[in-house]
């Protein structure tokens, strides 16, 4: 069953949503003593261990959160697939407010939930989760990636994922018009949070005309006083006259309303999931002669950077040396999509399954 159809069978029956992207695995984790509420998915395992990071979020509804932590996880499958690493993909979700919930006692509780899956899935950082987080996580599981430097770990993965996204940016602006250089570019930014905000300093050090936009107002002020990028109001970001629309804030952005609005040429972004319904958008896209960067492949940087960690002896060289390959993959993806008259995502979800499909077979034999 493909990734648009999950919204079908949301009403169904919950092994209905888990089978529905093919999932190996979800797990629900509840403790009653520190209100945790968690769900790790587990997608595929083909490759290696689950890795993927914990977001914390205050969902509306449950289904809401598990319908996130299955997209997501479906995800880094892919992303890790088509970035050559041997991993498999996985994520979870924490339902909450992270501004107030977080305790000691309460990661440590959710590392040994991880703990408790043996090494099958693997965590790191996501949204509303930090490094000092992961630090809590890993006093009760190994399982657990995005350490500080000081202790071993990759650090913030952001700034890998911020570059490796420029790179993908850069490719695309390769292949739409003939060379790389964002010098006088017009490139909206929306979500200015830790990957959005390197991003805008590596944009705008090239030169390019940075537009950017969130829902925090510090953000905001603090971002365009350190890289000079203009301020613009959160619905406007979409009406912009841009040659480059870079989502990095939540998914589904791009959207029946929303792509209709866009008038750029190009999309590219670090957000997960940025089509709201991946086979309909990545047309729609297409139709209106805008390229798109297929998210999980551009943002792959910091899932390197987990990975580097994972594989142990963490180096930063290595971590930036692999992220640059996003820009051959990026150009090779959109290449065999305009010759195969595809979607860029389509195109790189079958270059995904096939490392999944080739890999997996090579383990079978003897
Ligand atoms: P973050 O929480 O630090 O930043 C997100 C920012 O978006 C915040 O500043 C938030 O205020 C803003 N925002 C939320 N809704 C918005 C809206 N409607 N309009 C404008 N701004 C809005 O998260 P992050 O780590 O920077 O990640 C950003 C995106 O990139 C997420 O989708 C995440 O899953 C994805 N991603 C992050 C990494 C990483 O290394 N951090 C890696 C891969 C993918």
């Amino acid at each position: 069953m493909e990734f648009n159809e999950l919204e079908k069978v949301k009403e169904s029956t919950l092994f209905g949503q888990v089978s529905a992207l093919g999932h190996e695995q979800v797990v629900f984790c509840h403790d009653q003593a520190t209100g945790l509420k968690a769900i790790i998915g587990i997608h595929n395992t083909v490759l290696g261990p689950a890795l993927g990071g914990t977001r914390m979020w205050n969902y509306a509804t449950e289904n809401e959160a598990l319908t996130d932590v299955l997209r997501l996880s479906r995800g880094m499958t892919y992303k890790a697939a088509i970035t050559g690493l041997n991993i498999g993909g996985g994520k979870a979700v924490i339902i909450g407010d992270a501004s107030t919930m977080k305790t000691e006692a309460f990661l440590r509780r959710f590392g040994k939930f991880i703990d408790s899956l043996g090494g099958k899935y693997w965590t790191a950082e996501d949204v509303n989760m930090k490094t000092r987080d992961m630090e809590f996580i890993g006093m009760e599981t190994r399982y657990v990636t995005g350490l500080p430097q000081t202790m071993g770990g990759g650090g913030d993965p952001s700034p890998v994922t911020a570059y490796g996204t420029y790179l993908g940016m850069k490719a695309t602006a390769k292949k739409v018009y003939g060379n790389d250089g964002l010098e006088g570019k017009k490139i909206g930014v929306q979500g200015v949070g830790q990957v959005g905000m390197y991003l805008v300093d590596h944009l705008t050090k090239e030169g390019a005309k940075v537009f950017i936009t969130d829902i925090s107002e510090e953000k905001l002020s603090a971002v365009a006083g350190e890289t000079g990028a203009k301020v613009v109001g959160m619905e406007d970001i979409y009406d912009l006259d841009m040659d480059i629309y870079a989502p990095c804030a939540l998914g589904a952005t791009l959207n029946d309303d929303t792509i209709s609005r866009l008038k750029c040429q190009i999309v590219a972004g670090a957000a997960n999931n940025q089509l709201a319904d991946e086979q309909k958008h990545g047309y729609m896209l297409m139709d209106k002669s805008i390229t798109y960067a297929p998210d999980f492949l551009i943002n792959a940087g910091g899932l390197i950077n987990v990975y580097e960690e994972y594989l142990g002896d963490y180096s930063e060289k290595r971590t930036y040396t692999m992220a640059e390959n996003i820009y051959s993959t990026c150009l090779e993806i959109l290449n065999t999509a305009e010759n195969d008259k595809t979607s860029s995502q389509e195109a790189a979800i079958k270059l995904a399954e096939k490392r999944i499909d080739d890999i997996g077979r090579l383990k079978l034999s003897r």
